[in-house]
């Protein structure tokens, strides 16, 4: 197969670049670097089977080659980016989508697309199952990316009931590992970090509220035999084992030894106080559950960080506009 992925710079797309080229597919890649990084695919350079673009997908794009996939993970993640981001994650939600939808129809391409778990909002219904419709504050300041992903599960389904496209979403819950940025401002990466540069661990709120973490090579395993052997319904892809954020700062001073404290910070507005992934679906459909228990899975980021200890990526945060030009093409 020919794939082409957008996000392919970012945390998901370019472990998915490694698992399409693992299997001897081609995969071209795209990406503007907002919330990415070059050094994310480096060790793809030079591999005849992988091609990179750099470009913003929520402007028009043609791809020369037959596709017999497009993969739309492009969109800033990390609440503190989208926060920074407001209106390029709606862009990318929106016009992103209705671009790579067009690609993927125009070359008879499957669509795959990376919603979220935060389609469910602050969740009243635990676990959560596909099923649910979810409770999202549609004018609250998530509503960026929770209403651009709930969009774009929208016309993708439109696409798919009207134009025939043959389409997958995927549901990803929390994934953590390798290759995150270090300063994006999510909890397992802001932990670690902290905890290897000595600063405190910063608590939001009084830490009572869950997540459930997946290890990323679980995940992209999930992604990938939904986007081979799914159906075009969506599908939670994650890991239903559900720890407090405490005890998760917890588990991460342990494991680095740092002697860092762990402090509190205030709740962020809509923070959802439970999550946790029902995935009976996935399991049924694709024979498929994640294996990496969380402090397996952190001692493998953490070593993963402790690389990059002393480099310029584990600097205190800078402005996201800084880093990259939005938009631009090359
Ligand atoms: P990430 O920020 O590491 O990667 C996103 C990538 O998309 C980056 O390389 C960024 O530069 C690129 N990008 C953003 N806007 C773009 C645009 N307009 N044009 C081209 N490239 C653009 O985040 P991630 O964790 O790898 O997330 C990947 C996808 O998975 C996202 O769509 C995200 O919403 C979804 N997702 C991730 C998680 C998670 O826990 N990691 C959970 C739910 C959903
Ligand atoms: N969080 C925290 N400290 C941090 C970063 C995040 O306590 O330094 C909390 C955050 O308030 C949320 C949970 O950890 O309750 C997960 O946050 P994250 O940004 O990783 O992703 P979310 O699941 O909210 O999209």
């Amino acid at each position: 197969m020919r794939v082409l992925i957008t996000g392919a710079a970012g945390f998901l797309g370019s472990h998915l670049c490694d698992r399409f080229l693992r299997d001897g597919h081609w995969v071209v890649g795209l990406d503007n670097f907002v919330t990415g990084t070059p050094d994310n695919i480096g060790h793809l350079a030079g591999n005849e089977r992988f091609q990179f673009v750099r470009h913003d997908i929520s402007d028009s794009t043609y791809v020369a080659g037959k596709l017999d996939g497009v993969l739309h993970l492009a969109s800033p993640a990390s609440p503190i980016d989208y926060l920074e981001l407001p209106i390029e994650t709606l862009k990318v939600g929106s016009l992103g989508t209705h671009n790579a939808l067009g690609i993927a129809k125009a070359k008879g391409a499957r669509f795959f697309l990376a919603s979220t778990s935060e389609v469910y909002g602050d969740p009243l219904e635990h676990p959560q199952r596909e099923s649910y419709w979810g409770n999202v504050n549609s004018i609250g300041p998530r509503s960026v990316y929770d209403e651009a992903k709930r969009f774009s599960e929208a016309i993708t389904m439109a696409y798919h009931r009207t134009h025939g496209v043959d389409t997958r979403i995927v549901r990803i819950f929390n994934t953590y590992g390798p290759r995150m940025r270090p300063r994006d401002g999510r909890v397992v990466s802001n932990f670690i970090v902290q905890a290897l540069n000595g600063e405190d661990l910063t608590i939001y709120g009084d830490g009572s509220q869950t997540r459930s973490f997946c290890y990323v090579e679980d995940e992209v395993e999930g992604i990938y035999r939904l986007f081979m052997n799914g159906d075009h319904m969506p599908t939670n892809i994650g890991n239903p084992v559900e720890f407090t954020v405490r005890q998760l700062a917890e588990m991460v001073v342990e494991l680095t030894g740092t002697r860092s404290s762990i402090i509190s910070e205030p709740l962020p507005q809509d923070d959802p106080k439970v999550r946790k992934p029902d995935i009976t679906r996935a399991r049924t459909m694709l024979g498929w559950e994640p294996k990496i228990p969380l402090r397996e899975g952190l001692v493998r980021t953490i070593e993963y960080f402790r690389g990059l200890v002393g480099t310029e990526r584990m600097a205190p945060r800078s402005p996201l506009a800084a880093r990259s030009p939005v938009g631009s093409v090359a």
